[in-house]
Order: C-alpha cells, then sequence, then structure tokens
C-alpha cells in the first residue's frame, strides 16, 4: 500500500466529513496522537517514521498522512468523521459543486464515497437520488452514508438506464454525478476502492473489445443524464487512463450534442489536461481534468464538467 509503480509516492488521503466535525477538530485529534502538522513543501517524504499531517492544495476538507498510514478501523473512520478516499476520487463532486437544496442524481453510486461527498458539499440539505445496478454495493453504500450521516441520499436499486426521465420526482434535478464502471485501470491502491475488477483479457485484442463495449455503456449512461429535462451540470468521471473511455467517449457526446451542451474548465488549478488526438480541441482538450499516477500522487482518473449552454449555474469549482 502507499507506493505507485513508478516514483511518486501516494499518501494517505482523508476527507473530512463536515456534516459531522471540522478539519480543524480532525487536525487536533490526530495532533493529540503524535502527527505534526505540516505545510505541503514542508513534507520529508524520505522520513519513514514521520507522523505528519498537512492540508490538500486542491480539495477543501482533505487531509494527507504519510503512504502506508492505515486507519482501516480507527475510530475517526468508524464515527464517519473520516473517509478514506482518494483525492482524484473526490474530483468528481468537487467540481460538479450543487448548492445546498439542490436536486442530483448520483446514477452509479455505490458505494457512496462521492454520494457522501456530495452531501457534505451540499450542507446536507436537498436531496441525491443514489442509484446502483449492483444490491450488495448499494448495502455497502446505505452503510457507509448512515455512519457519515449524510441524511439527503435516497438509495435506490436499479439501472440507471430505465430511470424514468419524465418522472416527477425528478423534475428539479439540476445536476447529475456520473461515475460509470469502467476498466479501473487508473487504481494503484485497491484498498481504498470497491472497483469493478482488475484488466481482464490477455490478449490486447480481448482488451480492446472490453474497452469498447465499456465505452459504448460510458456513452449510453451519458446519453441517458443528458435527457433529463431541468438537468444543467453533469460531470463525467471514471478511474481509467484509456483515451477510450475518457476524451473519446466525450468526444463522442459533443458531436452530437455539441449544440446544447459544452464543456466547462474543472478545476483551472489542476495542470494535468486532457488529450487532444481525439476528436477534440485544444481549448476542448484543456477543460478536462487527468491524474497520472506515476506523477500526480494520486490514482489515475479522468473528469470532464459538461454544462447547458444557456443554463449554466454560477458556482464554479
Ligand atoms: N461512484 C462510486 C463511488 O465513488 O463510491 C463508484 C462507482 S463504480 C466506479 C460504478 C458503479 O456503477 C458500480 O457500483 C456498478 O454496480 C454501477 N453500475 C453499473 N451499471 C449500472 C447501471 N446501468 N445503472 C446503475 N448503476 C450501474
Amino acid at each position: 500500500e502507499g507506493s505507485t509503480k513508478d516514483q511518486v509516492p501516494i499518501p494517505r488521503y482523508v476527507r473530512v466529513n463536515t456534516i459531522l466535525t471540522t478539519t480543524e477538530a480532525v487536525v487536533a485529534t490526530l495532533s493529540k496522537r503524535g502527527y505534526t502538522h505540516v505545510s505541503l513543501s514542508d513534507i520529508d517524504w524520505n522520513d519513514k517514521k514521520a507522523r505528519w499531517v498537512s492540508r490538500d492544495a486542491h480539495i477543501d476538507d482533505l487531509l494527507l498522512l504519510p503512504p502506508g498510514t492505515d486507519l482501516h478501523n480507527d475510530s475517526l473512520v468508524t464515527c464517519g468523521k473520516i473517509i478514506l478516499q482518494d483525492k482524484a476520487s473526490c474530483f468528481t463532486a468537487f467540481v460538479l459543486n450543487p448548492p445546498p437544496g439542490s436536486h442530483v442524481i448520483d446514477a452509479c453510486a455505490a458505494p457512496g464515497n462521492k454520494t457522501s461527498h456530495l452531501a457534505m458539499l451540499m450542507g446536507n440539505s436537498g436531496t441525491i437520488w443514489a442509484l446502483d445496478l449492483d444490491v450488495r454495493r448499494l448495502n455497502t453504500m446505505k452503510t457507509l452514508t448512515q455512519r457519515a450521516k449524510a441524511s439527503i441520499i435516497q438509495p435506490m436499486h436499479g439501472n440507471f438506464l430505465e430511470l424514468d426521465i419524465h418522472s416527477p420526482q425528478f423534475e428539479n434535478v439540476e445536476y447529475i454525478l456520473l461515475d460509470p464502471s469502467c476498466s479501473g485501470s487508473g487504481i494503484v491502491n485497491r484498498l481504498d476502492h470497491l472497483v469493478d475488477g482488475p484488466e481482464a483479457g490477455t490478449s490486447e485484442h480481448d482488451k480492446f473489445d472490453r474497452l469498447s463495449s465499456l465505452a459504448e455503456f460510458q456513452i449510453q449512461v451519458m446519453e441517458h443524464a443528458l435527457k433529463f429535462p431541468n438537468v444543467r451540470r453533469i460531470a463525467y468521471s471514471t478511474c481509467s487512463v484509456h483515451t477510450q473511455e475518457n476524451e473519446d467517449v466525450v468526444a463522442t457526446i459533443l458531436a452530437t450534442h455539441g449544440k446544447e451542451w459544452r464543456l466547462k474548465k474543472a478545476l483551472p488549478s489542476w495542470p494535468r489536461r486532457g488529450v487532444s488526438s481525439s476528436g477534440l480541441s485544444q481549448e476542448q482538450a484543456a477543460c478536462l481534468v487527468r491524474c497520472d499516477p506515476a506523477h500526480d500522487a494520486t490514482n489515475g482518473f479522468f473528469v470532464a464538467l459538461f454544462e447547458k449552454i444557456g443554463h449554466e449555474p454560477t458556482n464554479v469549482k
């Protein structure tokens, strides 16, 4: 745990659940246990014995601890005050940024780390319909989100592709988070995640087939999300490093819906952006966020933020 395929170590990321506590209070608890509060630039990555805690530079209420810090049974985790979540996986809810009181759909929600992040960003006010096809994973989500006291989450067992866009309950949904099944090819530290398993297929041909069918599904869920009558912002993410599941999906959607939808620059201060080789202009690629596990001290990740032209919300992260 904690080491990457290449050079940069991945710290233990801890998201503070502001429904139950504050970052200051968690830092104070950790300080009592011997963790020194340091700024990012003062971290000595070579000192394997040091106990430090630092605030993340991009995500509010996200803390870094030394790589390999094991908190799985820690009381802060078991009482829901902190959530073990990789930094990159925090980007999706953070850039969607639904204001308190909004109606949100989390289309592929389990085990619910992004769902509870959404609830916290909304000040636990509004409604989040959190869908998943897999009952076992949905039950994990119920346990974890109840532990986080994220009471605005309505778990729903079902297929997002069959969710009725005309149902009155979704009439005021303006925000959709779309984190569909993917190859998981960006995941380095599997302990934090319930992903769909390692990349299947031994040959390049099998791999290509698997990626094609995943991309087909990812395009379908995007298409379905676009149909909700009042949706204005959609955050799409994968923990894949493959263009086929990332930029190519975005390019396919914009080719059909580019008159009504456009990309919004997500997380402008983040340096690593999308690749433009795939039917996207440089300007469009620059709107996209990528994380490279070898260099960014996170798992591999991709985020695209879509906004409905003429109906863009004004709150931007
Ligand atoms: N967003 C989650 C989180 O941050 O904790 C991780 C989601 S995981 C990458 C993808 C999820 O999509 C899986 O739990 C899978 O069961 C679910 N899924 C796959 N196909 C689906 C469908 N058609 N409708 C709803 N959920 C689906």
